[in-house]
């Protein structure tokens, strides 16, 4: 597809799920000597239908005053649990228009630790580490308001903003959402709606390259290798997909006390937080599964009762199959311990609910699944379940049916779903695996 269509589709597909876009504006202040940060933002462009609202937050903030239209009103504290956050509670008798300005303020603390003593740092902490503040959207460091679903967890959908931020710091460089870094005070603002706002402060190097933006990896050489591999993967991708990649990551090196943790993604943000962003084969594989959500995660949106298996599944799937061509090493290595993983196994036939599926299953077996299924019914074939089961799912709710009818709508026989359903999905079948190395 031609790079022009691709950006039309894909704004297209933001639109299309967000109608009118809610709007994020106001003020950002950062202190890297105090390790505080404040907002102070407003919500617009909202339309409800009920009276009640209830957005998130993390829990780093003091209780938060709320105003409507510069009218002071209350918020209270919700008692449902959230990791690492609160919910708040604000109610409107008349409900929300579109012109209503709800204003949001408070203030927080954030964790300041150097890079070798906490080894429970994840994404969902907004901290300081190495001397740079980091806050992912995980973290809920702007308010995230939530989804009506309560079959689902609060916080899925993301929501989407269209932002204008007024930021400050005590430091050089601050960075929200993509590419502005070189400053300590400025606006950041995005007309695009976006459901992840990275925030990046510090006193760091940044560096402009042709695949990918770099904050704090100031040696040349190791960019300049980043450069090559990052171009690798998107060929590759887009070898396999028929799809470009055109976005321009961000790599940030933000090294964190946790052993063992390589990274995260809040698009088009990678963040490395092991010691040293070296361009070997770990790095490789980190990059090439971040990478991969640029298409599970952004140009096909996850959702179903296998949320977890369209977003993370299908992105280390890509992974796999470029680790397999360019890292074998690497490849060969998810078969170490295979068998131990068994007990972690899940039917997706059976799941009910997005929390029904662990984290070993989706990142570990079902990826191996998804090449299974591929060595049954060929690339060109799984491309094309790809396209129909991601736009099936968007209102399929049931994630397994969505996708052995869509096997059966791109044409596979009988027979060879039979197979898939009972000897790749319905059971842990450690010989079936083995034919993948
Ligand atoms: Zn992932």
């Amino acid at each position: 597809m031609k790079r022009n269509t691709f950006a039309i589709i894909f704004l297209f597909a933001c639109y299309y799920l967000t109608g009118e876009t809610t709007h994020l504006s106001g003020n950002i202040d950062i202190s890297l000597k105090e390790n505080t940060l404040s907002i102070d933002l407003i919500l617009s462009n909202y339309e409800v239908n009920k009276n009640t609202i209830t957005f998130a937050l993390n829990d780093i903030y003091k209780k938060p005053i709320v105003t409507l239209n510069n009218q002071p009103i209350e918020v209270n504290k919700s008692n449902e649990k959230c990791s690492g956050c609160h919910y708040y509670e604000i109610s409107v008798q008349e409900g929300i228009n579109s012109t209503d300005k709800i204003a949001i303020r408070t203030q927080g603390q954030f964790a300041a630790f150097n890079a070798e003593e906490y080894p429970s740092d994840y994404k969902g902490l907004i901290a300081k580490t190495s001397g740079i503040l980091r806050a992912s959207e995980q973290t809920v460091w702007y308010p995230v308001l939530l989804s009506d679903d309560n079959n689902q967890s609060k916080l899925f959908p993301k929501y989407l903003y269209t932002y204008d931020f007024k930021a400050n710091c005590d430091c050089q460089n601050i960075y929200i959402g993509d590419w502005k870094v070189d400053k300590s005070v400025g606006r950041f603002h995005s007309a695009n709606p976006l459901d992840n706002i990275m925030l990046i402060a510090g006193n760091y190097s940044s560096h402009t390259g042709k695949e990918a933006n770099y904050i704090n990896i100031p040696d040349e050489k190791q960019r300049k290798a980043l450069e090559k591999s990052i171009a690798n993967i998107k060929q590759y991708y887009h070898q396999i997909s028929g799809k470009e990649i055109t976005t321009k990551f961000t790599i940030a090196s933000i090294p964190s006390g946790r052993k063992g943790w390589g990274g995260f993604l809040t698009y088009p943000t990678i963040v490395f937080t092991k010691k040293d962003v070296k361009n070997n084969m770990i790095t490789k594989s980190l990059m090439s599964h971040e990478i991969a959500h640029y298409f599970f995660s952004h140009y096909y949106k996850p959702n179903s009762t296998l949320y977890w298996f369209y977003l993370e599944s299908f992105a280390e799937y890509y992974s796999l199959k470029y680790s397999k061509e360019y890292i074998p090493l690497t490849f060969k290595y998810r078969f170490y311990k295979l068998k131990k993983r068994k007990k972690h196994f899940v039917r997706l036939d059976k799941v009910r609910k997005r929390k029904d599926i662990n984290s070993v299953h989706y990142y570990r077996i079902a990826p191996l699944q998804l090449m299974l299924v591929e060595q049954q019914i060929g690339n060109s074939k799984m491309q094309e379940l790809i396209e129909v089961v991601f736009t099936k799912i968007k209102s399929n709710e049931n994630g397994y049916l969505a996708f052995i009818s869509s096997l059966q709508e791109i044409g596979v026989e009988q027979k060879k779903i039979k197979f898939i359903e009972n000897e790749i999905f319905k059971k842990f079948n450690l010989p079936l695996y083995k034919t993948l190395k």
